[in-house]
């Protein structure tokens, strides 16, 4: 069933949730809860088949096994920030808000039954009046204490609950970016890209690193690898805040110049090359420095283009011509 953003359907899901963890002896944590309302609002075929499969061979069902499951059909998806940890959220703070109304609600009477038992004190009316008065303080009291008890453990749960919603955002940051240099990989550059509209002016770099391979096999690929990440800090360095850098492969980077017209991104293009020609790396272990590094660029710009792949490989085309010209060089599609 898909995620439906309707307060009764995901209230009534999360009282069987409840119910569930409640009759098994299993505590809503956060990891707990949104395997068993998986379960319940039956949106994940796979964890729902296993659940069914232990319940029919009669096994109990244990915080382990429902930790296993979440690890392996649940994880940090996008599934279960929509599907679990909003509703969840949801129906918590309004309980919360419930609480506390009947917690202020509490207090009210108490204070109305002790001026009541004031009144009583200074009164010579029977004393089983004063007995029930009392009885009734004293089971406010109490539930007021019960509630304030609930109140509490379900604050810690949002707190729990509020951690896996920043490890989950964490994690989705870390699938958008390239860990090696810090830009934004493939995936990143398309969500990017969502928000960008081809009808405005934009326009591309494709940049490579010239004979690349030879710095590898000469210097090892710890070293190739510090010479990409000083390549990307150089295409960073130079680029405006709104345009998108992109790790796109191996020793293969990718510029969005936005809101730029092909003579614009050829000029940050083109500071983008010399300022890499003219790095000094320097290998420490031996003092010695690396032979000059130098990129070839392909630049292109959206004039008719409708789609994004071919302002791509129009850039592509015009790098292909830069490495055939001799490398180190700005070549405009
Ligand atoms: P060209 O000037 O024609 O681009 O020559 P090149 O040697 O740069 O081109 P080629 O595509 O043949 O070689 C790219 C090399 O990049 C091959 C691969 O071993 C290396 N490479 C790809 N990814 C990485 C990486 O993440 N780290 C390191 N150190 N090397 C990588
Ligand atoms: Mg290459
Ligand atoms: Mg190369």
């Amino acid at each position: 069933m898909p995620f439906k953003d309707n307060y009764q359907v995901t209230s009534t899901f999360s009282e069987y949730t409840h119910d569930f963890l409640s009759s098994h002896l299993i505590p809503p944590s956060p990891v707990n809860y949104s395997a068993v309302y998986l379960y319940i609002s039956n949106e994940n075929e796979m964890l729902t088949a296993a659940i069914d499969k232990r319940l029919q061979k009669g096994d109990a069902i244990t915080e382990d096994f429902l930790a296993d499951l979440f690890s392996r059909y649940v994880s940090f998806s996008q599934e279960i920030e929509k599907s679990v940890l909003q509703p969840f959220q949801e129906t918590l703070t309004k309980t919360l808000a419930n609480i506390s109304e009947q917690l202020s609600n509490e207090k009210k009477t108490s204070i109305n039954l002790n001026k009541l038992d004031k009144m009583l004190a200074n009164t010579t009316l029977n004393s089983s009046l004063e007995g029930v008065v009392n009885y009734l303080v004293s089971t406010i009291d109490k539930t007021k204490s019960q509630h304030q008890a609930l109140s509490k453990k379900l604050n810690a749960t949002q707190q729990e609950m509020n951690m896996l919603k920043n490890k989950l955002a964490s994690s989705r940051q870390e699938a958008l970016v390239d860990a090696l240099t810090g830009l934004l990989n493939r995936r990143g550059c398309d969500e990017k890209l969502q928000h960008l509209s081809l009808e405005d002016t934009h326009s591309s770099l494709a940049i490579d690193i010239d004979h690349f391979k030879k710095v590898n096999d000469t210097f090892g690929h710890f070293i190739g690898d510090k010479v990409i990440q000083r390549v990307a800090k150089a295409i960073e360095d130079h680029i405006d805040n709104e345009d998108i850098a992109v790790r796109f492969g191996g020793e293969e980077f990718v510029v969005i110049m936005v809101n730029k017209n092909r003579k614009q991104a050829k000029v940050i293009a083109e500071k983008i090359r010399k300022s890499i020609a003219n790095l000094k790396l320097i290998q420490r272990e031996t003092n010695t420095y690396l032979p000059p590094i130098s990129v070839s660029i392909g630049v292109a710009q959206n004039k008719g283009i409708t789609d994004w792949i071919t302002l791509f490989n129009q850039a592509d085309q015009a790098l292909y011509q830069a490495k055939n010209t001799g490398r180190n060089c700005c070549v405009c599609a």
